[in-house]
């Protein structure tokens, strides 16, 4: 693969991660990404532009193998500009149907999936019908560049109600039913180009203030039936959006079943463990199944727990004289509430399991 070289959108830490994984198996990198010197920048070029600018999209684009990307929120005229040059995957179509928490829960919903009850919300007066119909505690979110909980507001009361309207009412909103999880999990699949998937165990989140903090994989207590739950609606969703590379669903768990939150289509914070974790890390096997590549194994290789270092960076010494501990830093400052780093901590699995 002398001379490959592959184009992310987004040259944050799971740019930077991509391109980790992707150098042993020969690959180069380019950046795009609104802001210079990014964590990724060091792993490749970044041309630091607007995502408007069709000049350094298309200096971007030239002599690239293909695109893929990092975050979400890629602008649609971004990937449809950019498909008329290189090929672009995942396909532009998961962005289209992430991007609007509305679409997407219409997209599980139409999938036969449980998501969330759902209502769109344009006016105060849909607003005020649909807290009288859903009922409190309900979530008001808005449709589009919400994440790690920004844009949202948890409705207990209708003065709640005011005040999250008073904040957030001039966007496109969605209200959606509180749902009383016992727990939050999230399952990473992949599939290929020419269709195989692989999933790989579900694995347990838990959030505070709406960002991640640890993941557990697998997920503690973990019955064969949620994992077969978990893998028919991945398959489904990528059945359907024709997708290529590894996409991410996150999960609530009320008793014994499984209701979709949303989806990311791309590499996910909840996957990180696998670097260290699994036979094949997410971000390899993202880039084997975008290049036509075999997968690679999604095998746990016993358990892992990773934590995610936010706001500052903790005592490294003593984070390293930690067995099995494995540090991870993006090259970020710090600031409050800033993912700057996470540490996956791996237990082998014991000989007889
Ligand atoms: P989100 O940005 O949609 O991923 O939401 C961030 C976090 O808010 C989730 O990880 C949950 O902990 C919580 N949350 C979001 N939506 C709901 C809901 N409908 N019911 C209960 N908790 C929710």
């Amino acid at each position: 693969m002398a001379d490959t070289t592959i184009g992310i959108l987004g040259a944050g830490q799971l740019g930077r991660m991509l391109a980790l994984a992707g150098v042993p198996l020969g690959l180069q990198f380019r950046f795009f990404d609104p802001m210079p010197n990014g964590p990724a920048a060091r792993l490749g070029m970044q041309i630091a532009a607007n995502y408007t600018d069709q000049d350094a999209l298309t200096r971007f684009a030239d002599g690239l193998e293909l695109v893929t990307y990092e975050f979400e929120n890629v602008p649609l005229p971004t990937a449809a500009f950019l498909a008329q040059h290189v090929p672009v995957l995942p396909p532009p179509a998961a962005l289209a149907a992430a991007q609007d928490r509305l679409t997407e829960k219409q997209f599980f919903q139409d999938l036969g999936i449980p998501t969330a009850p759902v209502a769109k919300i344009e006016t105060y007066a849909d607003l005020l019908h649909a807290v009288h119909t859903m009922g409190l505690p309900a979530v008001l979110k808005t449709r589009r560049m919400g994440y790690d909980g920004k844009g949202q507001y948890v409705l207990h009361t209708l003065e709640d109600a005011n005040q999250a309207w008073a904040s957030l009412g001039s966007q496109a909103l969605i209200l959606e039913g509180f749902i009383q999880f016992q727990r939050e999990l999230s399952i990473l699949a992949v599939r290929g180009l020419t269709g195989e998937t692989s999933c790989y165990p579900l694995v347990e989140n838990t959030h505070s203030e709406g960002i991640l903090r640890q993941t557990r994989a697998p997920a503690p207590a973990l019955n064969p039936q949620l994992q077969e739950q978990a893998e028919h609606y991945a398959r489904s969703a990528l059945e359907r959006l024709g997708y290529v590379g590894v996409l991410a669903i996150e999960l609530f768990q009320v008793n014994g079943q499984l209701i979709v939150n949303e989806m990311a289509p791309r590499v996910h914070n909840s996957g990180h463990w696998t670097i260290e974790g699994a036979e094949t890390s997410q971000f390899e096997n993202h880039l084997r199944a975008i290049m036509g590549l075999p997968l690679g194994a999604t095998t746990p290789r016993g358990n892992s727990t990773m934590t995610n270092l936010i706001g500052e960076l903790p005592d490294i010494r003593a984070l390293l004289a930690t067995p099995g501990a494995h540090l991870h830093l993006y090259e970020k400052e710090p600031r409050t509430g800033r993912k700057i780093g996470h540490v996956t901590v791996c237990e082998p699995r014991a000989k007889n399991q």
